[in-house]
C-alpha cells in the first residue's frame, strides 16, 4: 500500500528537489527557480465539478454544443482555438467518474474511439504527434484530451506540450475551424 499523504508530506517537504531544467530542451520558461512549498494534506479530496452526477456541466450539455457524437460518445473543442494545432475532448455520453468504472463493453468501444480519433487528427496533416490524455481532476464527467503538436519542433515534444499550448499564440481561426469540421467529416 502507498505511504499515507501524511507520511508523503512529512518525509517530502523538506527535501524537495530542483531537476536541470534548464538542461531540457522541452522546458517552456527560463530563470531563476526553485520548487512551489508543499503544502500539508487535506483533510479530504476536494470536490470535483459535476460529482456524482449532481449538477454536472456535461451531462447538462445538448448534442448542438458537440463537434461530433455518437450513441456512446460526444466529442467537443473550446470556443477558440489555443496554442496546439488542435485540441479536443471526448466525453462518455454517460456519466461515468474513471476508466475503471465503465461497464466492460463501452471500455472496449472506448479503445475503438481512441484509436479512430487520434487517426483522425493525425491525418490532418503536419501534425507530429497526438497526445491522448486523461487528467480527471477539473471534472468528474470521464473525459479523455487529444492534443495534438506540430511537427518538427522538437522544443514542443513530449508532456509540456500541455504547458506550451497555452504560451504558444493561438492559431489562425479560419485553419483552427477548417481543422475541426475535417476530422468531424472524418468521423463520419
Ligand atoms: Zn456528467
Amino acid at each position: 500500500m502507498p505511504e499515507t499523504p501524511e507520511e508523503l508530506y512529512e518525509r517530502a517537504a523538506n527535501a524537495l528537489r530542483m531537476p536541470p531544467v534548464e538542461e531540457w530542451e522541452t522546458f517552456p520558461f527560463e530563470g531563476e527557480m526553485r520548487p512551489r512549498a508543499l503544502l500539508p494534506p487535506e483533510d479530504e479530496e476536494r470536490p470535483r465539478q459535476g460529482e456524482g452526477g449532481v449538477d454536472c456541466r456535461r451531462c447538462a450539455a445538448a448534442d448542438d454544443d458537440y463537434l461530433w457524437t455518437n450513441e456512446n460518445w460526444r466529442l467537443w473543442a473550446f470556443d477558440k482555438p489555443t496554442g496546439l494545432p488542435l485540441v479536443v475532448i471526448l466525453e462518455s455520453r454517460e456519466h461515468y467518474g474513471e476508466p475503471g468504472d465503465l461497464p466492460e463493453e463501452l471500455a472496449a468501444d472506448l479503445g475503438v474511439m481512441l484509436a479512430r480519433i487520434e487517426r483522425a487528427i493525425r491525418g490532418l496533416g503536419e501534425i507530429g504527434r497526438v497526445h491522448v490524455c486523461r487528467w480527471g481532476d477539473g471534472g468528474e464527467h470521464l473525459h479523455w484530451w487529444f492534443m495534438a503538436r506540430p511537427a518538427r519542433i522538437p522544443q514542443l515534444i513530449g508532456s509540456f506540450a500541455a504547458i506550451w499550448d497555452d504560451i504558444l499564440p493561438p492559431v489562425p481561426e479560419d485553419v483552427w475551424r477548417a481543422d475541426l469540421q475535417k476530422l468531424a467529416a472524418t468521423l463520419g
